[in-house]
């Protein structure tokens, strides 16, 4: 099995913005949409269904609020974050009020925005149970959560993309998984020709989070000079 790729669909009217979040987004393994206005988005929520919703508040055609408004008389629940403004708190709590599940302000860290987004991500995968779960090391994975535990530590939030190499790793079990055979498989490159760091530096930071010991990893290990092996 893979893993679900998180939908995320962004109404934001300022391309910069739209186009610098879902960059950053699709680098996690979530697939985006972008709409640059109110009318639009609200139609692409209804259309749906998204895993998460990043809404601002100003926007052409409709407002974050209308949109936000509309969708939750209808019943639609997609878990939502507002953008909203510097300073303009009343802006929150109206957001939060009219049933937007988190709110973050202007201008912001995209690395938060993103953390945000995957704890959205998470509580709504909650209850379903339907994921990926296995135990490697002591260490319990649950990778339609995104998220593992050890006994008596706090879970540790994984991306989708940290979900789709465990997964992959662990479907490919005995052999040796190749920096070009990840780039193409799970980062999906066109041509797994290119020179690139991104392999080494996205398991290096896995590593962290799920190793006892990431300078003696048990779980992904090193195959010198090849690639890399589950170590389940
Ligand atoms: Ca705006």
């Amino acid at each position: 099995m893979t893993v679900e790729k998180p939908r995320v669909l962004i109404v934001e009217d300022e391309p910069t913005l739209a186009e610098g979040l879902k960059e950053a987004l699709a680098f996690q393994g979530y697939e985006c949409e972008i709409a640059e206005d109110g009318a639009t988005g609200l139609e692409a929520a209804r259309r749906g269904p998204f895993d998460v919703l990043l809404l601002d508040v100003m926007l052409p055609e409709l407002s974050g609020f209308e949109v936000i408004e509309a969708l939750r008389a209808e019943g639609n629940k997609t878990p939502t974050i507002m953008l909203t403004a510097k300073g303009a708190e009343d802006d929150r709590v109206q957001g939060l009020d009219l049933g937007a599940d988190d709110y973050v302000t202007k201008p912001f860290a995209i690395r938060e925005l993103v953390s945000r987004v995957g704890a959205q991500v998470r509580r709504a995968r909650m209850d379903r149970g339907d994921g990926e779960e296995f135990e490697v090391d002591g260490m319990q994975f649950d990778l339609g959560r995104l998220e593992c535990v050890r006994s008596g530590d706090e879970p540790v939030p994984l991306t989708p993309r940290e979900g789709e190499i465990l997964s992959y790793l662990r479907t490919r079990k005995g052999n040796v998984v190749t920096r070009d055979e990840f780039l193409l498989e799970v980062w999906k490159y066109p041509t797994a020709n290119v020179e690139t760091r991104t392999v080494d530096n996205t398991l290096a930071a896995l590593r962290k989070k799920i190793e006892r010991n990431p300078a003696d990893p048990a779980i992904i290990k090193t195959v010198r000079g090849k690639g890399y092996r589950w170590g389940g």
